[in-house]
């Protein structure tokens, strides 16, 4: 069977260059699609059609750039069937969770559209009037991860271009199909060259970050390749704002109900087979409560079915990536011949096609071991035990990462206190992985650089720009 091929977005037109990658399905390995495979004659291109359509978009009154944002969420809408479905296909997660990506992403759009940037005055004095302005920062890059690929490319080019940039995206080569597929939908909804869409190996990143006519680079991805986007974007002084790793802690209070926070605590962890920059990392459990909580949380995962996404019934799919799989097949293995003890889990089938991990949990490993130290973005958590709260805050915040985490109590004051001695980005209490279009997130220490979502997120790609005018003095 020939596989689906899938054309870039540049300048308005759909087009390849001949030169195809293939995508595969994580679910049996088979190959579903082939996308271009550009490099720096595509990326000059799209590059040269995101400067002209700058030009007039920059100046396009904002109601009108918002009702663009808006035309882009109604289309995902529309279409979120098909995109569900093609979503399941080459990034794994079952559809349950894939339509809930896919509608994220149109209410994403849809909030983001009803943001504002209005001018400020600063001074308005009988000497002077000082006002503050936004204007767009110019040609924006976005580059995407394979975990959230639809979510992640309409959160990077909703605000781009409301605020009146443009832009040229880059999804993952993993994942670039649902992306491709949106870009054929949305490719008249804004003037042509205002979103452009290309593909191509990960060394297509590093000319995006080199490339002189490049204004800011807006990144989801690993810390690893966020620090080599800051050391390129250092060489022009491009804007940045990086969305990187976590490696984040869940703070479980001795009162905490057990029954009620057990299955919480596992989907804090393991929706999207764990590959969520956001997911809970290392489980903190107070020692009055660890044997009853963690044989709970145990005894639910037994039940959650692991497969392929796009069969009923199956909660949990497939890791990715082969790359992903070997590195989470090291992690077990590295707790395996470290002695710790699984309560479930542990043994994947080499056998079966697709990279399936079996739900996998060990318990109380040491601080040191490299599934508790690293972040694992897969199907396996570890548990551990503590004895007093600050002891458990110490733990948590022992990290180079300060992406998110969460504490579960049921003293909600008691939660708040220990949520502001947490050094992340964001903190629930009481729940998990919700994000607000209108808040913003944004990891502190190695998890990031700057903010996405709600006014913070937008200003991002704005310039302040203050016009100050003396006025004379009236005599009296
Ligand atoms: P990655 O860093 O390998 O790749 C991300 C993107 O960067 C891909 O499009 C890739 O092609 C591109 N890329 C690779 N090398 C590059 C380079 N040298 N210069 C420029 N671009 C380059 O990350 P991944 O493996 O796709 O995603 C997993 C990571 O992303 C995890 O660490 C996860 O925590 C993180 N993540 C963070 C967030 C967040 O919002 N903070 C969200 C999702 C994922």
């Amino acid at each position: 069977m020939m596989a689906t091929t899938y054309k870039n977005l540049i300048g308005g037109e759909m087009t390849d260059n001949g030169q195809w990658l293939d995508v595969v399905n994580p679910a049996n390995e088979q190959v579903i699609g082939q996308v271009p495979a550009c490099g720096a004659d595509e990326l000059d291109a799209a590059v040269a059609a995101a400067r002209a359509a700058f030009k007039t978009w920059s100046k396009t009154p904002i109601e009108t750039r918002r009702a663009a944002v808006q035309k882009i969420a109604a289309i995902i809408k529309e279409n979120s069937d098909e995109l569900m479905r093609l979503l399941t296909s080459e990034q794994g997660k079952p559809h349950k969770q894939a339509i809930g990506e896919v509608i994220g992403a149109s209410m994403m759009a849809g909030a983001q559209s009803t943001l504002d940037l209005d001018d400020e005055i600063n001074e308005d004095s009988e000497t002077r009037l000082s006002r503050t302005r936004r204007v767009p920062v110019g040609v924006v890059a976005g580059i995407v991860p394979w975990n959230f690929p639809v979510m992640m490319a309409v959160q990077k080019i909703a605000p781009a271009i409301l605020s009146g940039c443009t832009i040229v995206l880059k999804p993952s080569p993993f994942t670039p199909l649902t992306t491709l597929r949106l870009a054929e939908l949305i490719k008249d909804a804004a003037p042509p060259g205002v979103i452009n869409i290309i593909t191509g190996e990960d060394s297509l990143g590093p000319l995006m970050t080199a490339h002189p006519d490049i204004d800011k680079i807006t990144f989801t991805g690993s810390t690893a390749t966020g620090k080599k986007i800051m050391e390129g974007a250092s060489k022009d002084l491009k804007r940045i704002t990086l969305e990187l790793g976590g490696n984040d802690a869940s703070i479980v209070l001795p009162d905490a109900d057990v029954k009620k926070v057990a299955e919480q605590l596992f989907w804090s962890s393991f929706t999207n087979a764990g590959q969520i920059c956001v997911a809970a990392k290392r489980i903190y459990i107070h020692e009055d409560i660890y044997d009853e909580l963690s044989a709970a949380i145990a005894e639910y995962a037994k039940g959650v079915k692991v497969g392929d996404g796009a069969q009923q019934g199956t909660a949990v799919g497939p890791i990715q990536n082969k790359k992903q799989y070997d590195r989470v097949i090291e992690l077990v293995q590295d707790a395996k011949d470290n002695g710790y003890k699984f309560l479930v889990g542990g043994n994947h089938d080499p056998d079966v096609p697709g990279y399936y991990m079996p739900i996998t949990i060990v318990d109380n490993p040491p601080e040191n071991a490299r599934i508790v130290a690293e972040e694992q973005f897969g199907p396996i958590m570890p548990l551990m035990k503590f004895s007093t709260v600050d002891e458990a805050i110490a733990r948590a915040n022992a990290s180079e990462y300060g992406l998110a985490g969460a504490v579960w109590t049921a003293d909600a004051d008691e939660g708040v206190r220990v949520a502001e001695q947490l050094e992340t980005g964001t903190i629930w209490v009481n729940e998990f992985l919700h994000l607000s279009p209108f808040a913003p997130f944004g990891g502190h220490k190695q998890s990031g650089f700057g903010a996405e979502y709600g006014k913070e997120g937008l200003l991002e790609f704005t310039y302040p720009q203050v016009i100050t005018v003396k006025r004379d003095k009236v005599p009296a």
